[in-house]
């Protein structure tokens, strides 16, 4: 996304985000501000959301497809708190109608509100020709939510803080990953409460957050076999204990033949590395026959972060 990819002013404008998915997890203690510290490792999919703004007489959100009915059409929705943004930062109107066409499940662990206000950001911008540069955008990114920075830039990344400082890495190849995503969601606050709840009654447990060297270094091999067995999710145990369906949907992935399968960040989505496409394909296939999930879908990574579609 280059400061000339913002340039345009124009009737409308199709922003298309990524889903992400959390190689990597660790979750340091409480902090006192009520937020946690993160490791993660990142990456995004190609499961994405498209976002439309066109000019409107006033802000209005509407959403179709996967989940819409649980997406807010007020001014609480994410997108239009980046448009709302935008607008108070270039001192004019927000009037804007956005349309979110929805793929990314909502309350699902795979930061589908963050991507939409990644996408609102970059097509707001877009939209009325504005010139904000990379940083200036990732700032308002990180006063958005912890994952919408992840949104903008996709990739491979390293995240720490809340999530929102990030450090590309070097991924090579692509990586297949097979989706189940569940009958309900999760809520992100309460599944950290979840996981400080069980800390509290295992004083003993580790809550240290080394970096994932082993993963990143796995990474740059390409190879889905030697990535597999370093998935790991800080998370995984408390989205488990408050969806206990979610061990069998895990252990019915790698029945059908996934290298591995993991949580997705708060969850309840699973996701699960394959060796290949066609591998990836056939675990869909028999996941979606096993009916451990509402919806069984393929997807690739890394992608690119939000970007400007043009016809
Ligand atoms: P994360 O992985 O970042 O914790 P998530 O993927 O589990 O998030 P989201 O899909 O981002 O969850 O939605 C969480 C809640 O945010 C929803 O229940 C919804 O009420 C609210 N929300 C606000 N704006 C949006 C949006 N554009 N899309 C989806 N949810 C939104």
């Amino acid at each position: 996304m280059s400061r000339a990819s913002l340039s345009v002013v124009s009737d409308s404008v199709t922003v298309r985000v990524p889903a992400k998915v959390n190689l990597h997890l660790g979750v340091g203690p409480l902090r006192d501000d009520g937020f946690h510290d993160l490791v993660t490792v990142f990456q995004a999919l190609s499961l994405c959301d498209d976002i439309r703004l066109s000019p409107a007489n006033e802000l209005r959100v509407t959403t179709r497809g996967e989940g819409a009915g649980d997406v807010p059409a007020d001014a609480s929705n994410l997108a239009a708190r980046a448009v709302n943004e935008v607008a108070r930062r270039a001192d004019r109107a927000a009037r804007v109608a956005i349309d979110i066409d929805k793929r990314i499940p909502v309350a699902g662990g795979m930061a589908g509100g963050s991507a939409d206000a990644a996408g609102a950001l970059v097509g707001a911008a877009a939209l009325w020709g504005l010139d904000i540069d990379r940083d200036d955008l990732t700032e308002m990114a990180a006063a958005l939510g912890s994952d919408v920075p992840f949104a903008l830039h996709g990739g491979t990344a390293l995240g720490t803080g809340r999530g929102e400082r990030l450090m590309p890495i070097l991924a090579r190849g692509e990586f297949h990953w097979v989706l189940a995503i569940a009958r309900s969601g999760l809520s992100t606050p309460a599944v950290y409460g979840e996981l400080d709840r069980l800390r509290e009654s295992r004083p003993d447990s580790d809550i240290t957050t080394p970096r994932p060297d082993e993963l990143m270094a796995a990474l740059t091999s390409g190879d889905p076999r030697v990535v597999a067995p370093l998935l790991h999710n800080d998370l995984q145990p408390a989205a488990l204990s408050l969806q206990p369906a979610l061990r069998r949907t895990l252990r019915a992935g790698v029945d059908a033949g996934a290298l591995n399968g993991i949580v997705s960040g708060s969850g309840p989505t699973c996701a699960f590395l394959c060796a290949d496409e066609t591998s990836a394909v056939n675990v869909a296939a028999e996941l979606s026959g096993v009916g451990v999930a509402r919806a069984v879908r393929t997807a690739s990574g890394p992608v690119p972060g939000a970007r400007v579609l043009h016809d």
